[in-house]
């Protein structure tokens, strides 16, 4: 079987973008020494870009390498369906230790090449060296939007409604499964793949923004908390989240059934769910449950954008929380 170093830097490079539909003229995608890209008239080009480094981000022994692809692109997608914009292009830069399997390198590339389909968002080029340490995934991706469509952080007003698409927990609490040695096809795997393979809200964005019913959006990356205490510290207010009206998965609920609390903290502060988190004025509520109906996402008001400086979450006896455990930070 042909190996990585037999196949040499621009060998992989054919190899990944045989796997890629690539820009027809006058665009122009992998080959050149840079990509031309043509985004529509009147159109902002919005970008973003995340870094996955092995034993921080991600471990080759978790689940199938098809999935580490789909997730490389679906967290970037995340951050582009949390600016309400439209996923266009994506640029993927690799640093692979020597002697490295091509076969692990090939089922990634199966699975971003899988992600790029199903979002129609097009490999335009990217980079490709060796690794002293472990393997490194950096995709920067692209998209688009009319500016007066675009959602940002800094958007809330005191009295909007917080509200958050899906269920919230489950990629913490499938990584506490990984960590505690279970495995995907073993028993019920559905918080698993929550963690491995997260669904980003693409069309649930576009929607949201396009309708113009939403005031601040952002998605949860490190934790609601956190993620909505961005939004609160760029938008000058506070927030008071309800924790009874969290969102919790029914495959949430059954593995935690046991314990004599809820795990507050795993949904309120877990990372890796990629939801929507969004304030509006709650004369849009109608409105927002029909665009998520149209979007086929569940969404679900979480509580109030208050005018304070301070996020709280009341528990169900009206007390304040105090997590134990804050949203992932990396120093
Ligand atoms: P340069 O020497 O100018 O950096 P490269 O030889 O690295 O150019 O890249 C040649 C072409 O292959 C470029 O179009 C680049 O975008 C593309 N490319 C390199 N690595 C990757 C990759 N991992 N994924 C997609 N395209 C890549
Ligand atoms: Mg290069």
């Amino acid at each position: 079987m042909k190996d990585l170093a037999a196949l040499g830097e621009f060998g992989l490079i054919d190899l990944i973008r045989a796997r890629f539909p690539q820009p027809v003229a006058p665009e122009l995608g992998i080959g050149d020494d840079a990509a031309l890209l043509s985004p529509s008239v009147g159109s902002q080009v919005v970008v973003s870009t995340d870094l996955l480094t092995e034993g921080v981000h991600f471990d080759l022994s978790f689940g199938p390498d098809r999935l580490l692809g789909r997730k490389a692109l679906a967290v970037n997608l995340s951050d582009i369906a949390a600016m309400g914009a439209v996923p266009r292009w994506f640029f993927l830069s690799l640093a692979i230790p020597a002697g490295f399997a091509l076969e692990t390198l090939e089922g990634l590339l199966d699975g971003l090449a899988e992600q790029a389909a199903e979002h129609r968002c097009m490999l335009a080029g990217g980079d490709t060296c060796g690794s002293k340490g472990g393997l490194t995934i950096s995709v920067t991706i692209m998209g688009e939007q009319q500016p007066a469509h675009i959602l940002k952080r800094s958007g809330a007003r005191p009295g909007d409604e917080i509200w958050v698409s899906g269920t919230l927990g489950d990629a913490a609490l499938g990584l506490q499964q990984l960590l505690e040695g279970k495995r995907l096809g073993l028993a019920d795997g559905a918080l698993i793949l929550r963690q491995l393979d997260p669904a980003p809200r693409c069309r649930l964005g576009v929607l949201l923004a396009e309708a113009q019913l939403v005031n601040a959006m952002i998605d949860i990356s490190d934790g609601l908390l956190a993620d909505l205490g961005h939004i609160c510290e760029q938008s000058g207010c506070g927030a008071e989240v309800t924790l009874n009206h969290l969102p919790l998965s029914a495959a949430f609920r059954s593995a935690v059934a046991h314990q004599a609390d809820l795990p507050w903290s795993l949904a309120l502060c877990g990372g890796e769910d990629y939801e929507l988190c969004f304030t509006a004025p709650p004369a849009h509520h109608a409105a927002i449950l029909a665009v998520a109906k149209t979007a086929g996402i569940p969404v679900t008001v979480v509580g109030k954008v208050t005018g304070s400086g301070q996020v709280q979450a009341i528990l169900p006896d009206g007390t304040i929380f105090k997590p134990s455990r804050s949203g992932y930070t990396h120093f």
